[in-house]
């Protein structure tokens, strides 16, 4: 693998995150970039500083172009499509688009075990993010009442974040259900306490100028510690995107998480 380049067709090109994952792959001397599948033809989109062919049909892009890898930055219904695509071609799949229940992860396990290809899909690119809630489930060994206060820009359309869920649940799978606060509380405000799980509460704040931030607050008797990560622009999710694509190079099954391969 050290002696060629990583063949990679991206999809979602002119997102946000698709512009930042060009920029990877333009930077990265062992990845290149084969081709990008776009839902809208090659005349309306409007980047054309790589001379790559832009592709509408995954099923065509993948007969025509050899490929070693897809990495997904689109929408979920695009992205299962892609995805099975994918794997039908055996190319390893990237997926950073969220919106994949556990069933069609199992389901896509499988398809990938049985072609001995690797896979990824990862809600969260951000290293930082993984070791903070690594780092959350190791301190729960230690306090028992946590608070998660997760902030996000204003066009995020889910609350809460799947981070801060995963968090939660990580951390309860060490503490087990504690309910929190005084047994007699009650919100005079609804919301005021946030969600809930397993007795934990999760606030979320959404304001424009906001990229993706999350802090984890623990409180003990005579001290609190507070484990905050901030993605400040979409560049903090590429280094994950560059270890994903090395991974699903190296791998036969499918991951989920980048957690799984971040000791
Ligand atoms: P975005 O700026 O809206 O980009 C999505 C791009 O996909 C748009 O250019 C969109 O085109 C295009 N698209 C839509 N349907 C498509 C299809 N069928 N085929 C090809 N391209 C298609 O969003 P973003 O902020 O880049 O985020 C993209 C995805 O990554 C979202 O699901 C987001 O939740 C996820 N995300 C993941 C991470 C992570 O760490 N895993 C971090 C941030 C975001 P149009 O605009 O023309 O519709």
């Amino acid at each position: 693998m050290a002696n060629r380049d990583i063949r990679i067709v991206l999809a979602g090109p002119r997102g946000k995150m698709g512009t930042a994952a060009r920029n990877l792959i333009a930077n990265t001397a062992h990845f290149s970039l084969v081709a990008c599948l776009d839902h809208k033809p090659p005349t309306e989109t409007h980047f054309s500083e790589e001379e790559v062919p832009i592709f509408t049909d995954a099923d065509r892009c993948f007969s025509e172009v050899e490929t070693d890898v897809l990495i997904d930055l689109t929408t979920p219904q695009a992205a299962k499509a892609h995805l099975e695509c994918a794997l039908d071609h055996h190319i390893r799949p990237v997926i950073g688009t969220t919106g994949f229940t556990d069933e069609e992860i199992e389901q896509l396990r499988a398809k990938a075990e049985s072609k001995s290809l690797g896979a990824m899909i990862v809600p969260n690119f951000a290293i930082g993010a993984v070791l903070m809630m690594k780092f959350s489930q190791m301190a729960a060994r230690y306090f028992d009442d946590v608070e998660i206060i997760e902030r996000h820009h204003d066009r995020k359309l889910d609350a809460p974040s799947g981070t801060a869920l995963k968090t939660a649940n990580l951390i309860s799978d060490v503490r087990g259900e504690k309910k929190q606060g005084h047994q007699n509380e009650s919100e005079t405000l609804e919301g005021a306490r946030g969600g809930q799980v397993e007795g934990m509460p999760i606030h979320s704040v959404r304001l424009p100028g906001l990229v993706a931030h999350q802090e984890v607050v623990f409180g003990g008797s005579g001290q609190t510690l507070t484990i905050r990560h901030d993605s400040i622009d979409r560049g903090s999710f590429m280094p994950g995107v560059k270890l994903a694509v090395e991974t699903v190079m190296a791998t036969k099954t499918l991951i989920y998480g980048l957690e799984q391969v971040i000791e």
